[in-house]
């Protein structure tokens, strides 16, 4: 069997395989993307495809723990806004990839 790569959400501190996870990606200019095929270059951080960890995510500022980085709220709101745009288009859960 092969061996699924894990990744912490930062909302809920859970362990889940990498692609049942969104995934927030800072590139090396250091600007913040929601990256749903979860391909994109640079650090990843992640989160369980549903609104209570992107809150939890954006509440505790889980981002600037994760990237040791000041992030502005808009950044946070901008995300937090794709994000939820994209579980209402494709209704969350795992990523096709
Ligand atoms: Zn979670």
């Amino acid at each position: 069997m092969k061996k699924v790569p894990m990744r912490k959400c930062i909302g809920c501190n859970v362990s889940k395989p990498k692609r049942e996870l969104y995934r927030i990606v800072r590139d090396k200019e250091g600007n913040m993307h929601f990256d749903p095929t979860g391909r994109k270059n640079g650090r990843g951080a992640y989160t369980c495809p549903n609104l209570d960890c992107v809150d939890m995510m954006r509440k505790a500022r889980k981002l600037e723990k994760e990237f040791k980085v000041h992030i502005d709220n808009e950044v946070y709101d901008r995300l937090v806004e794709e994000i939820k745009e994209y579980i209402e288009k494709h209704g969350g859960g795992a990523i096709g990839q």
